[in-house]
């Protein structure tokens, strides 16, 4: 008896054709970092648990709830990453690079984080991330934003936005809180369970929830922005300044707090926003997160070194770049039709040169009937067609046929000679 599977609920099968999509981002990202001056870094799906209940925090959603957590055969506690800042930071310090004085690292892989799926919401989902290790001036915050910035216009993403807070210095932060308590603690009667759990577990976090009834009293809470020390108030102020003289353009979002811990002065967001409502991404319209966490080196047995970084959902760009009708095409530039018999393997000795070369050729293993080649050739949308029999295996030419060029007569001809046919395939 044989037995189907599924793909585990929340875990997504990313195949072709949509799989192009996903490489296109890959690709320009590799480039594109690579020019800021970020190395690939590689960590491993599974890390100690602790690290993330220290790093991320214990009373935040991800540790509480949503973490893949198990005891492996050796009896230790193990955990699939749910997000990469920490395991990198392990990474930096344990191999030493902490010594170094500036550091720039990307990553890209899954995370995994059991949560309530929907649109641009699942539990295996890829993150595209960059952290700077080393400087607490603005100008290393504003390079990492700039960065996503400059990589969400490479690849053709409009309409996001970048919103702005700073959470200031952990010292400004027990003044703030005793103030947000203040605010919330006359009204706790009338809350949630959910609310009420936040609100003693983790106060700040009640600036992020999506309850309707805590929406006007958390349009009337304190504003951390009103909390910031001297040094975190400057350095919020040179981060301003220098995204204006960079021209990138941000809203300041008092109520950015952002899910995890281990934030310190600048938090960022780019929100996508499309005028009109229509939205890709549903409610899940936060493509990129990220900010400063100048104590996590420190915390998890470093040295003092402050960091900023982000994190980029590529599985909300690939719904967004879709949705655009952006997906590059991959065509075979020519599909070669192959007879049976001894001409075949010459067809297919063609088929492979050609593609040493780096030509995009197809062919059918299957061979067969000419029309059916035909039909196989116009599945795929080569541009163009031609058939490898007797005459063109003597004459050493083919008789190519433009599949649907826009600019070409569809019925024409062109007769190319084998020896030059990979040069004028190039020009095309
Ligand atoms: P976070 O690490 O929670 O700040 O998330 C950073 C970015 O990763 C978010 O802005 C999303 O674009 C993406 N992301 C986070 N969680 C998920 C998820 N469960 N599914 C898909 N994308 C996610």
């Amino acid at each position: 008896m044989s037995q189907k599977f599924a793909a585990v609920k929340g875990m997504n099968d990313l195949l072709p054709p949509q799989i192009e999509t996903w490489q296109f981002l890959e690709r320009t990202a590799r480039e594109l970092f690579g020019t800021w001056g970020y190395s690939e870094v590689r960590t491993p799906i599974l890390e100690d648990t602790g690290l993330f209940v220290r790093s991320v925090g214990e009373v935040t959603d991800i540790v509480s709830k949503e973490m893949y957590t198990f005891t492996d055969k050796g009896d230790r506690s193990v955990t699939m990453r749910p997000e990469n800042t920490a395991p990198a930071v392990r990474a930096y310090i344990e191999h030493g690079f902490a010594q170094q004085p500036v550091t720039r690292w990307y990553y890209l892989g899954p995370m995994f984080r059991y949560e309530r799926m929907k649109t641009g919401r699942y539990r295996q989902f890829y993150q595209l991330g960059a952290e700077a290790y080393g400087s607490q001036d603005a100008s290393q915050d504003v390079e990492n934003i700039a960065l996503a910035w400059h990589f969400l216009k490479a690849v053709g993403v409009q309409h996001v936005t970048l919103h702005l807070n700073s959470l200031g210095d952990a010292a400004d932060r027990p003044k703030y809180l005793e103030a947000l308590k203040a605010h919330f603690a006359p009204h706790l009667a009338t809350f949630s369970d959910a609310a009420k759990d936040t609100f003693e577990r983790n106060t700040m976090r009640l600036l992020d929830t999506k309850e309707e009834a805590l929406k006007p009293l958390i349009e009337s809470a304190p504003r951390v922005g009103d909390f910031l020390g001297e040094a975190a108030a400057k350095h919020f102020d040179e981060v301003k300044a220098l995204l204006t003289t960079l021209g990138i353009p941000f809203v300041i979002d008092p109520k950015l707090v952002r899910g995890l811990d281990y934030y310190t002065r600048t938090t960022f967001e780019f929100i996508y926003e499309p005028p009109g409502g229509d939205n890709a991404l549903g409610t899940a319209g936060t493509v990129c997160g990220g900010g400063r966490y100048d104590n996590l080196v420190k915390e998890l047995g470093g040295p003092e070194k402050p960091a900023v970084g982000f994190a980029m959902g590529l599985d909300r760009l690939v719904l967004l770049l879709e949705s655009l009708g952006k997906r590059p095409e991959r065509r075979p530039l020519l599909f070669l039709a192959t007879m049976d018999g001894e001409l075949k393997a010459h067809a297919v000795k063609l088929v492979t040169e050609l593609r040493t070369q780096g030509l995009f050729v197809d062919f059918d293993p299957r061979g067969g009937k000419i029309k059916r080649q035909v039909e196989r050739a116009s599945t795929l949308k080569a541009r163009y067609f031609g058939v490898y029999g007797e005459q063109e295996h003597q004459s050493r030419t083919l008789k190519l046929k433009a599949m649907d060029l826009p600019d070409g007569d569809p019925n024409k001809e062109v007769q190319v000679g084998l020896d030059t046919l990979a040069d004028w395939l190039r020009a095309r």
